[in-house]
């Protein structure tokens, strides 16, 4: 049987920094789920679908083929059969995903895929319902947050060392507004599961957590 960690909590938290760290120390594979929302919210935008449009949203999403591969260890996803992992990280794809994630079709869909990767393989899986939704029975359930201020200058200093300007205070208003909507969702809203351990890394490095997240996963499988 495989091995599931989860790791959930709002945007800018650091989830995917950590969750590939702690799957490259644990021999894991890294899930990222945002990828795949933002992978159906690229082929939205594409197709000229405004984010207000749920019909339409619902009808395209159905043309969307979403799938996963590895290359040397790195997720790649492929938009009917596209590789458009390189496009993924723009304001503009996450802005849509926030939206169209709302969205019960695309979930169904995608949270399948989740599904079927993580029964198959030991998985370290972040996003915003998977202690919740996806993997309800994984083995480790983390919860990891940070102030809103401390995410923003964190994506701040992100995008400027890919040589990309940015307002401090657009980015924190940007963060506020998606978390808003991830956390008042009808459909899997973003909350922490009741069994996941909380973590705020405000003040804490990347190291210290990725150890926090490794203790709590030998704790638990006695290695
Ligand atoms: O984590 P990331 O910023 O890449 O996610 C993009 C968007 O996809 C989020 O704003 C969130 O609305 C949505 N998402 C989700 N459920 C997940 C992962 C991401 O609703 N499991």
């Amino acid at each position: 049987m495989s091995y599931n960690i989860a790791i959930d909590g709002p945007a800018g938290a650091g989830k995917s920094t950590i969750a590939k760290a702690v799957a490259k120390e644990l021999g894991f594979i890294y899930v990222d789920t945002g990828a795949m929302y933002r992978a159906m919210a690229l082929y939205l935008i594409r197709k000229g679908i405004l984010p207000e449009d749920t019909k339409e949203m619902e009808k395209a999403c159905e043309q969307a083929d979403i799938s996963i591969v590895y290359q040397e260890g790195s997720q790649q996803v492929l938009l009917n059969g596209e590789n458009v992992t390189g496009l993924l990280r723009q304001e503009e794809v996450g802005n849509m995903a926030s939206v169209s994630s709302a969205n019960g079709r695309i979930r169904e869909k995608l949270v399948e895929l989740q599904r079927q990767l993580a029964a198959r393989e030991n998985v370290v899986m972040d996003g915003r319902d998977i202690g919740t939704c996806v993997l309800p029975g994984a083995d480790v359930k983390v919860y990891l947050t940070a102030s809103a201020h401390t995410r923003a200058l964190r994506r701040c200093r992100e995008l400027e060392e890919k040589g990309i300007p940015c307002v401090l205070e657009e980015i924190e208003r940007d963060i506020n507004e998606r978390d808003e909507r991830d956390m008042t969702r009808e459909i899997s809203p973003l909350k922490r599961a009741e069994d996941a351990v909380l973590v705020d890394s405000s003040d804490m490095g990347i190291q210290e957590v990725k150890e926090a997240i490794i203790r709590l996963y030998r704790e638990k499988a006695g290695k």
